[in-house]
C-alpha cells in the first residue's frame, strides 16, 4: 500500500541530500529528480526480487541500438498504480504533478517506429510477467531536437540528462571491456527498471556507456597539455556520444560500426559471465538459456562476436559454435526499401574489427559450401552469400546465423517470404514467420487518454482491459447506443480542446477544435508521402480560391515529423509545407476553412497528446513500401479512422474494424508491381485535373525555398527521376485523385455525427489485436520458448 507520509519524507530527504533543499526552495526539476527517486526507492526490492527470480530460468534479452522511451514519471506512477495517490500528495505540498511531468525530457533513445516498438516491447514483457531484458546504449545525446526558422528544420543536440536521470542505476560492478582493432573501451551499464503494469514485476533495461580506460593522461596534464589530457577519454566516449538520425536509411559510418559492435560484445560477455559463474565451461546449456532477439540489422555483428568468444575464448569447436549461435538468436527484418538494408564495406570493417571479420569470412566460406552441396548455381551463390562486391551484407548474416526470422505485419512478411527474401524462404522455410507489430495500452490509451480510459472502463466495468485488449471487443454491443457515442464526440472534443492549447502554447498558434483535426505524424520520407498530402491540402486551397462557396468543412491539417539531417529532399518538404502553411493561414479569403500547422519536434510527449485529439490518421505510404507502422494503431485505438493505403498494419486495421469504417484509397501492391517500369507519372501530370497546378508550385515561384534548390529538386525528382530513382519512385501522381476523392468522402461522412461516432467506436473495439502485450506473448511462445513468472 501506497504510504503518503513515507513518500514525502523519502522525497524531502533526497532533496536535501542532493541539493540541500527544501521543497519550498527547490527548482521544479530537483523535485522532479525528488520524486522520480522516491519511487526508485519504492521498487527496489521488487526490482531486485524480479532479477533474482527470472535469474535460474530461460530469459530472453532484446538487443536493440534504439528505445525511443519517452517520459518516465507518469507511466510509472500509471503501471505502479499510485497515480492518482501521488497526485494528491504532491498537491498537499503545493506540487501541480502535471507541471512536474512536463519537465521530464524525453527520453529519445531512437529514432521513430522501430525504436518505439522497442519500448513498447519493454512494457509489454514486464506487465505480461515475461522475462525479458533490453540491451542497448546509452547515448548522451538522443534524436536531436527540432526547431523552424523561416520554415527550415534547425537541428539542435539533444542533452536529455541536462538535469540529471533519476530513472538510471549505474552498476560500475558490472563494467566489461570491448575490444576494437585499435584499442580497448570500457562499457559500463546503466540500468533503468521497467515498471509492469498491476504486477509487482520490474524488469531491466541495461544500456551501456563507453568510457576510456585511464581517465586522463596525467603526464599529459602535468605538461600543461591539457586538451591533449583528455584526447583519449574523449575518444572513447564518443562511441556513445550521439544516436544516428537515421531512419530508414544506413549510414556506412566506422563510429555507427563502432557503436554496434560496442554494445553488442559488452551484452553478449555480460551474458556469458552471468552464464559461466552457474555452468563454468559447459555451454551446451546456453541457448536452453537465453534467446536474444537482434531488432534489425544492427546488432546483427553479436552473431560473429559470439562465434569469437565461443571459439576463440572459450575453445569450442566451430561446429558446436555455431550451433549454439543459431539456437540462441532470432531476427526482425524491419524493411524491404534497399536503401535501409546494412552493407559494410570489407576494408572499413577489418580496420574496426579484423578478427570478426576473419569470422564473418569463415561463416561465408562454410555458407557456401552448404549452397554447392545442395546444388545451387553460381549466380544464385553470388547472390546469397554474406560477403559479396566487397561488402558484408548484415541482412543475408542475420539471416543465415538465426533460427527465426520474423516480418512485422501479414502484408510485410509476405513480402519478404514470396518476393524479397524469396531465396531464403525456399533455403529455410522453417524459420520464417510473421509478427504483426503492437503498441502498449498503457502509455498509448491509459495514461495519455484518461477521459477515454474511464469510459471504456465503465462499460465494461473493469479495467482488465488494459492488459487483455482483445476485450474491447465488447464494446460492439454500445455500437447504437446514443448516449455512448455522444460520450465518445464530446471526449473527442475535450482531447481537441486540450491539444489546441497546448499547440498555443508551444507553436503560438490557434487552431479551431471545431474543425477536423486531420494529422500526420511519423518520421519524413518519401515513402511516407508527406508530399502527396501536401500536394492535396494545396489542391484544395486552390479549388476554394475559385469557389469561395465550396461546401466544405473547416479543417485542420497538422503534421509532425523530423527529417533525417543529411536527407535533403525531406528537409525540402519540410520548407515546402510550412510555405503552404504561411499561403494558406494568412489568406483571409480562406477565412479558416483550412488551416496547416506543422507542430516542432514531434517526439513521444507530442504524441501522447496529438494521438488521442484527431479525428483523421494519414497512413498513405505507397502500398508494400510501410512494413507495419505502429502510428495508425495508436489512432486507432484513440477512436481514429484511418486514411490510407492498403499497406503494412493499415491492412490488419481494416480487417479487424470493417472497411466502412475507415477511408482506403490507392493502388495496391499488386497494382503498383503491375504497372512496374511502364509507369508514366507524366500522363497523371498532364491529364489529372489539378495536378500540375500543384505540383508546379515548386518551380513557378509561388513558394519561395530560400534559393536553396530544394523545391526544383523535388520537383525533378518527380518529373525526371534520378540517376538512382525513376520519376516520381513512389507514385503520388498515381494517387493523388483517388486521394482527393477519399477525403471528399471523409468531409461527407464526418457530417453525420453519430454516424461518425460509430466508426470511432469500431475502431477502438476492434483494436485489440493490437496490443504490443499480444505480439510480445507471440514471441515469447512460437520464438523464445519462455514462460512467465511473477513475483510475490
Ligand atoms: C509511434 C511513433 C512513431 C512511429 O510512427 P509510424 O507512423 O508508425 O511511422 C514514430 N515516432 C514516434 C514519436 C512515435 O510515437
Amino acid at each position: 500500500m501506497f504510504d503518503k507520509v513515507k513518500f514525502k519524507e523519502t522525497v524531502e530527504t533526497i532533496l536535501k541530500v542532493d541539493y540541500g533543499k527544501t521543497i519550498e526552495n527547490a527548482e521544479e526539476y530537483e523535485k522532479y529528480n525528488g520524486i522520480s527517486k522516491a519511487i526508485m526507492e519504492l521498487i527496489s526490492d521488487n526490482w531486485n526480487a524480479t532479477e533474482k527470480l527470472y535469474s535460474n530460468g530461460k530469459q530472453a534479452y532484446y538487443f536493440s541500438a534504439e528505445y525511443l522511451m519517452g517520459r518516465a514519471l507518469g507511466n510509472n506512477l500509471l503501471n505502479l498504480g499510485i497515480y492518482e495517490e501521488v497526485k494528491d500528495t504532491l498537491k498537499e505540498l503545493n506540487i501541480d504533478i502535471n507541471n512536474i511531468e512536463e519537465i521530464e525530457e524525453d527520453a529519445g533513445l531512437g529514432n521513430g517506429g522501430l525504436g518505439r516498438l522497442a519500448a513498447c516491447f519493454m512494457d509489454s514483457a514486464a506487465t505480461m510477467n515475461l522475462p525479458l531484458t533490453g540491451y542497448g546504449i546509452r547515448y548522451e545525446y538522443g534524436i536531436f531536437e527540432q526547431k523552424f526558422e523561416d520554415g527550415f528544420q534547425i537541428e539542435r543536440g539533444d542533452n536529455w540528462q541536462r538535469y540529471g536521470d533519476p530513472w538510471s542505476i549505474r552498476r560500475t560492478e558490472d563494467t566489461v571491456i570491448v575490444e576494437f582493432g585499435d584499442g580497448k573501451i570500457k562499457a559500463i551499464p546503466y540500468d533503468m527498471p521497467i515498471v509492469g503494469y498491476n504486477t509487482k514485476n520490474i524488469n531491466t533495461l541495461r544500456l551501456w556507456k563507453a568510457e576510456s580506460i585511464e581517465e586522463f593522461d596525467f603526464q599529459l596534464f602535468n605538461d600543461q597539455k591539457y586538451d591533449e589530457s583528455v584526447k583519449e577519454k574523449n575518444r572513447a566516449e564518443d562511441i556513445s556520444r550521439v544516436l544516428y538520425p537515421n531512419d530508414s536509411n544506413e549510414e556506412g559510418k566506422m563510429l555507427r560500426l563502432k557503436q554496434q559492435y560496442f554494445f553488442v560484445s559488452a551484452s553478449l560477455k555480460d551474458l556469458l559471465r552471468k552464464y559461466k559463474s552457474r555452468f563454468e565451461k559447459d555451454f551446451s546449456k546456453f541457448s536452453e538459456y537465453h534467446a536474444i532477439q537482434l531488432n534489425d540489422t544492427h546488432p546483427v555483428v553479436a552473431i560473429p562476436e559470439l562465434m569469437r568468444i565461443l571459439v576463440d575464448e572459450e575453445n569450442i569447436a566451430w561446429e558446436e559454435a555455431w550451433n549454439i549461435v543459431e539456437n540462441t538468436f532470432s531476427y526482425t527484418n524491419h524493411t524491404i526499401l534497399a536503401e535501409a538494408l546494412e552493407q559494410w564495406d570489407i576494408e572499413l570493417f577489418k580496420k574496426v574489427l579484423p578478427r570478426i571479420y576473419e569470422i564473418v569470412e569463415e561463416i561465408d566460406k562454410r555458407f557456401i559450401l552448404e549452397l554447392k552441396e545442395k546444388n545451387y548455381s553460381h549466380e544464385k551463390i553470388e547472390d546469397m552469400r554474406i560477403i559479396s562486391n566487397n561488402t558484408i551484407k548484415m541482412a543475408w548474416l542475420g539471416i543465415h546465423g538465426t533460427h527465426t526470422i520474423n516480418g512485422v505485419a501479414q502484408l510485410h512478411t509476405d513480402i519478404l517470404k514470396n518476393k524479397e527474401l524469396k531465396d531464403w524462404n525456399k533455403l529455410y522455410p522453417e524459420k520464417f514467420q510473421n509478427k504483426t507489430n503492437g503498441i502498449t495500452p498503457r502509455r498509448w490509451i491509459a495514461l495519455c487518454n484518461r477521459e477515454l480510459t474511464e469510459m471504456i472502463t465503465e462499460l465494461l466495468g473493469t479495467e482488465e482491459w488494459i492488459t487483455d485488449l482483445s476485450m474491447l471487443n465488447k464494446l460492439e454491443k454500445y455500437i447504437d447506443d446514443e448516449q455512448v457515442l455522444k460520450r465518445l464526440l464530446a471526449i473527442k472534443m475535450e482531447k481537441k480542446e486540450e491539444l489546441s492549447d497546448y499547440i498555443f502554447k508551444k507553436e503560438g498558434i490557434e487552431i479551431d477544435p471545431n474543425s477536423i483535426f486531420d494529422i500526420q505524424i511519423k518520421r519524413l520520407h518519401e515513402y511516407k508521402r508527406q508530399l502527396l498530402n501536401a500536394f492535396h491540402v494545396l489542391d484544395l486551397y486552390y479549388r476554394l480560391k475559385e469557389d469561395p462557396n465550396m461546401d466544405i468543412l473547416p479543417r485542420t491539417f497538422i503534421f509532425g515529423a523530423k527529417a533525417a539531417p543529411g536527407y535533403f529532399r525531406a528537409k525540402g518538404i519540410i520548407k515546402y509545407i510550412n510555405e503552404i502553411a504561411k499561403l494558406v493561414n494568412n489568406d483571409p479569403d480562406i477565412d479558416g476553412k483550412i488551416k496547416v500547422l506543422f507542430v516542432q519536434n514531434y517526439n513521444v510527449s507530442y504524441a501522447e497528446k496529438l494521438f488521442p485529439a484527431a479525428d483523421i490518421s494519414e497512413q498513405i505510404s505507397t502500398a508494400g513500401k510501410e512494413a507495419s507502422g505502429t502510428g495508425n494503431m495508436k489512432f486507432m485505438l484513440n477512436g481514429t479512422s484511418t486514411l490510407g493505403t492498403y499497406d503494412g498494419a493499415n491492412v490488419e486495421i481494416v480487417k479487424e474494424a470493417g472497411e466502412e469504417n475507415n477511408f482506403i484509397f490507392g493502388a495496391r501492391v499488386e497494382e503498383l508491381e503491375e504497372i512496374g517500369g511502364s509507369y508514366n507519372p507524366i500522363e497523371y501530370y498532364e491529364s489529372v485535373p489539378g495536378l500540375k497546378r500543384v505540383v508546379d508550385t515548386l518551380i513557378d515561384g509561388t513558394f519561395d525555398d530560400g534559393g536553396t534548390g530544394m523545391f526544383k529538386e523535388l520537383y525533378d525528382s518527380l518529373t525526371i527521376g534520378a540517376h538512382w530513382h525513376r520519376a516520381d519512385n513512389y507514385f503520388i501522381f498515381r494517387d493523388f485523385d483517388q486521394y482527393r476523392e477519399v477525403h471528399k468522402k471523409v468531409d461527407r461522412a464526418y457530417r453525420d455525427r453519430l454516424d461518425w461516432a460509430r466508426k470511432c467506436l469500431k475502431n477502438i473495439a476492434n483494436a485489440g489485436k493490437f496490443s504490443s502485450d499480444r505480439t510480445i506473448l507471440e514471441y515469447g511462445k512460437e520464438i523464445w520458448h519462455i514462460e512467465a513468472k511473477k513475483i510475490q
